[in-house]
């Protein structure tokens, strides 16, 4: 920051022609524009950290509905949930922008100018789906399609609720994760195994379980109580000694000496990219 304060720049017309001056130096164009490359750089960086992250939690939203005001307020909270919200406000529109694009939630009224809900139902081809609509129109038909569809919500609705049934959605339908990776080191979640360099690591049931929650609780400091409980059960006897020896065990047979921290007068943490 410091280098960035020193940095001056005079306007041209005092006779530099807007050269840049470090402490009161003017330096050579080569140095200003290498270091306003590096600047660049640093700026680049920090943006595309952003989006990156932001990518992994954000979900594309269709939103169907035809009253404004209504379609304008989930617009605007999911959107602070950090999703990426579409809007159609008849069906036909709907359908269309189905056809276009791909959408990871629709929020679907049924009541709507053009095609119904139902129609735009039938055109989302397994895309899950909550169904927005008034009590009165909580018809036969609607029980049926909520068989297909993954949630229904009736107006008028608290927003708080819709947000965390769309959370919930978008849990429940995102394709589960069945391994996890840190370094030369994978965890099979459906296998149950541990792979060092490829090759399954000579772990014990004990070891195994120890791991996975570390893994599901990663960057979470756990205490050995907490362990204990998760790993050993409510009912095991045995002191807190136990998950010292365990973590030793896993710490040198998968070499992650580093990453399995031990967080001082509490117990462990995983440390793994979020
Ligand atoms: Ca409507």
């Amino acid at each position: 920051m410091d280098r960035i304060k020193a940095i001056g720049a005079k306007a041209p017309g005092h006779g530099e022609g807007g050269a840049f001056f470090v402490r009161g130096e003017r330096i050579s164009k080569r140095r200003t524009f290498t270091f306003l490359q590096h600047l660049c750089d640093i700026f680049r960086k920090k943006t595309s950290d952003k989006t990156d992250k932001e990518k992994r939690e954000m979900a594309d939203i269709l939103i169907v509905e035809d009253e404004l005001s209504i379609n304008e307020l989930i617009r605007r909270n999911l959107g602070l949930a950090g999703h990426r919200c579409t809007q159609a406000f008849d069906g036909e529109e709907a359908i269309e922008l189905l056809g276009e694009k791909t959408f990871d939630l629709v929020i679907l009224d049924i009541m709507l100018p053009g095609a119904d809900g139902y129609e735009v139902f039938d055109q989302t081809h397994g895309i899950p789906v909550i169904f927005l609509t008034a009590k009165s129109e909580l018809s036969d038909k609607l029980k049926g399609l909520t068989k297909g569809a993954d949630d229904y919500i009736t107006k008028p609705f608290q927003m708080l609720e819709l947000a965390a049934r769309v959370e919930a959605v978008l849990r429940r339908t995102k394709k589960a994760k069945t391994c996890f990776e840190l370094d030369n080191v994978k965890l099979d979640f459906e296998k149950r195994l541990i792979f060092v360099d490829d090759t399954p690591a000579d772990c014990t049931p004990k070891e195994y379980e120890l791991f996975e929650t570390l893994v599901k609780n990663r960057n979470i400091a756990l205490s050995r109580e907490r362990l204990l409980d998760l790993v050993w059960g409510y009912d095991f006897e045995g002191g807190t000694r136990t998950v010292d020896v365990h973590i030793q065990r896993l710490r040198a047979k998968l070499g992650l000496e580093r990453q399995i921290v031990t967080v001082y007068k509490l117990g462990y943490r995983l440390e793994a990219p979020v």
